[in-house]
């Protein structure tokens, strides 16, 4: 009996598109379905090494019917249990489609929505583009059960028993009829596949075969003349199977690596960096990171998973491996191929492998090179980067006991008070007064309030610049580093700054002695509100102002109360 469902309504808004859609690039349909057998036949790979089974003869079908109007793409994956093809194919809970969705809640709906749809990776709902009914035929390894999937996009879906020999999953597209606009009949004819396959799937690892055919020499003609020629039907592998990544990098243009980070890691658009690089060693190793252009959604959730993939010889054995980064290099994406990590590597194993942690050094030092790089030479990128994700690097200097606070300091920037402009450290030391030794900073609920405090304009008016630090872990940073070139960092809100001369020390001294019971008057009225009230070179504009002892700093006080809170 088929049981009847309805689509989730997040999902009906996205199909609704999918099936409507004048969409010039239907045919990214092809690269979902082919990626999603893809994933599915990794989880196999994974799952099957430690059931031991056999490895081989994994691939991915594409069989056309031009009579029935119906192209068909196979797996021997995973396949889905009944409750994973209610989730999975009923409800957008998926990375790429989750992404669109977010981004399409964000927008208003015009037809312009419709060009950021090759930008996703849409996922299985992009087959609606081209076909007016889908099937999934599915079973799930180690399960005996197989079933049935339907549906037309708009009228729910169906969902039933059947039968299928072996694990894996098959999705029948039933071709929309040809209009005005668009021939869906192209997508029956071999020469198409086969181009879409090189152009958008080449790099998958898994064959994917096709039966096409071909002009062969009937055997025993060789030496004739004219030797004959018979008509065959056979199977073709359409793709290279060659993963990006263990192509030689001078061939791998940089569209190929935008569009394979934006399928591969669910984004719509290119990295703001890109690192591919290889390590010989006793270790060996190739890498492809991506630092993305943008704060990817959900970063600051407990949703969001670090880590990069991990494979091993080009299997991939982990999504999210988080032991190939350090926790302040969580934005970085991408994966890790390495032909020295053994394939049944256990993820309890991962933990404790010396392999993985000289892959992470590695990879630290890289990012680390590179971030430095684009410093040097692309400063409004690394702007916007340190917008973006400045806030993990601060985080790297202060966690575990600042251990790594020399790798980062170069890499820190600050709101200069001489003109708002972001200065590291290096520029504010070549800069200063010779007569300089402290580096000085204030901290404030914001940028501007810290700008506005009377011990900033002292400074200005005295040619010393200040940094501007507008966040809770401003201090927690600025108290681990210490110093930055063996020159003290300084709270410029907190105790004695020295700056005066000796005769303007000695004036002071005069006016404070001459209004001595004045001080003492205003300290008795104030009650026990502050311990001391003297007068001051620090002010140039305004009247009084505050000022923290030599202990906590008002900032720390402030960050300390609210975590007691
Ligand atoms: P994504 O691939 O980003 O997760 P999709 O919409 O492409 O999103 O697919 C949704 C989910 O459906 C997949 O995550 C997977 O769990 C399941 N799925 C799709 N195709 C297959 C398949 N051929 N074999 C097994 N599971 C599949
Ligand atoms: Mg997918």
């Amino acid at each position: 009996m088929a049981e009847k469902k309805e689509f989730k309504a997040e999902s009906k808004r996205l199909l609704d598109l999918m099936i409507n859609s004048i969409y010039t690039h239907k045919e990214i349909f092809l690269r979902e379905l082919i990626s999603n057998a893809s994933d599915a036949i990794d989880k196999y790979y994974y799952y099957a090494l430690q059931h031991h089974e056999a490895v081989d003869g994994l691939e991915i079908r594409i069989d056309l019917n031009e009579e029935a109007r119906t192209l068909t793409i196979s797996d021997n994956g995973i396949g889905m249990s009944k409750e994973e093809l209610e989730d999975n194919l009923g409800t957008i809970a998926k990375s790429g489609s989750l992404a669109f969705k977010e981004e399409m809640a964000k927008k208003e709906e015009k037809p312009s929505d419709i060009d950021i749809i090759g930008q996703f990776g849409v996922g299985f709902y992009a087959a609606f583009m081209v076909a007016s009914d889908v099937k999934v035929i599915t079973k799930k390894a180690g399960s005996p059960d197989a079933y049935l999937w339907e549906s037309d996009g708009a009228n729910g879906y169906t969902i039933e028993s059947a039968v299928r020999d072996g694990h894996g999953t098959t999705i029948e597209l039933q071709l929309k009829a040809d209009d005005d606009t668009e021939s869906y009949s192209q997508y029956l004819e071999s020469y198409t596949i086969t181009d879409l396959v090189r152009k958008y799937s080449d790099f998958i690892r898994y064959p994917i075969k096709m039966e096409v055919q071909v002009e062969k020499m009937v055997e025993g003609t060789e030496d004739n003349e004219t030797p004959d020629y018979e008509s065959v039907r056979e199977d073709k592998t359409l793709n290279s199977m060659v993963p990006l990544w263990k192509r030689p990098k001078s061939e791998v243009e940089k569209e190929e690596l935008d569009r394979f980070y934006k399928d591969q890691f669910h984004d719509f658009v290119d990295p703001c960096k890109t690192i591919f690089f290889n390590v010989e060693g006793n270790v060996s190793f190739t890498a492809l990171l991506f630092i993305p252009s943008r704060v990817p959604s959900g970063f600051y959730s407990q949703e969001y998973k670090p880590g990069l993939q991990l494979y091993s010889r080009g299997v991939r054995i982990m999504d999210h491996c988080e032991e190939l980064l350090p926790a302040y290099l969580r934005f970085v994406t991408g994966l890790v191929d390495s032909q020295d990590l053994s394939l049944n590597i256990s993820r309890e194993m991962l933990q404790h492998d010396h392999q993985l942690r000289v892959i992470k050094n590695r990879i630290e030092k890289k990012v680390l090179n590179e971030l430095g790089s684009m410093l040097a030479k692309d400063r409004p990128a690394y702007e916007t980067f340190w917008k973006n994700f400045g806030l993990d690097l601060k985080f790297g200097v202060y966690n575990n006991f600042g251990q790594d606070k020399e790798k980062l300091e170069n890499l820190l920037l600050f709101t200069s008070s001489r003109d708002k402009k972001l200065v590291t450290l290096s520029e504010y030391v070549d800069r200063m007064g010779e007569e300089q030794k402290d580096i000085y900073y204030v901290t404030g609920a914001s940028l501007d309030m810290a700008d506005r405090l009377p011990i900033v304009k002292k400074l200005m008016s005295r040619d010393i610049e200040v940094l501007l630090l507008d966040h809770q872990v401003d201090e927690f940073v600025m108290q681990t580093l210490g110093s930055y070139r063996d020159h003290p960092l300084k709270n410029a809100s907190q105790g004695e700054l020295d700056l005066d001369s000796e005769e303007e020390k000695q004036e002071l001294e005069k006016t404070s002695e001459s209004n001595k019971d004045l001080l003492a008057f205003m300290k008795e009225s104030l009650g026990g509100e502050v311990s001391e009230v003297r007068l001051s070179n620090r002010l140039v504009d305004d009247p009084v102002m505050l000022v923290a002892g030599d202990g906590l700093s008002f900032e720390m006080e402030k960050v300390y109360a609210a975590m007691a809170a």
